[in-house]
């Protein structure tokens, strides 16, 4: 069984300590999402891909994104840091176009490049949405072709 936020796969450590571990177990928390539980509550961002496109943009330093289908059948791009911060997102009429733009502008699909894998970790969920975090890096065009 998975933490339902970080999706670590839960140890006994996790069923063993805590107020009630069977209870915290059978939630699907790891204790340390349970007790940031109210914080990731109100800043995550659930995104149901774990598909994650990538750019490297120096030593250590990455942008990585995924597609996430929108109601209405459109495709919207969340950009995130290393951090697993969301800082920037686009807008697309299909996951086709999406990609599209993703490949044009050096993004490569994470699942294909098993060397990377090796050595790049990719961002870990809770995906969180934070004001100060925000910076139109790709939405502004400036950095998007
Ligand atoms: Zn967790």
């Amino acid at each position: 069984m998975k933490c339902k936020y970080c999706e670590i796969e839960l140890s006994d450590i996790d069923i063993r300590f805590g107020d009630s571990p069977e209870g915290l177990y059978m939630k699907g928390y790891c204790t340390d999402c349970y007790n940031r539980k109210d914080w990731i509550e109100e800043n995550t961002i659930a995104i149901k891909s774990r598909d994650y496109w990538f750019k490297v943009l120096g030593m250590l330093s990455q942008n990585w994104a995924l597609i996430d289908e929108q109601e209405g059948g459109k495709f919207k791009v969340l950009f995130i840091n290393d951090h697993s911060n969301i800082f920037d997102e686009l807008e697309f009429d299909s996951e086709d176009k999406a990609i599209e733009g993703l490949k044009r502008n050096d993004f490569e699909r994470y699942a294909d490049d098993k060397e990377s894998q090796k050595f790049i970790p990719s961002p870990r969920p809770p995906f969180t949405l934070d004001e100060i975090m925000k910076e139109p890096k790709y939405s502004s065009g400036e950095f998007w072709k």
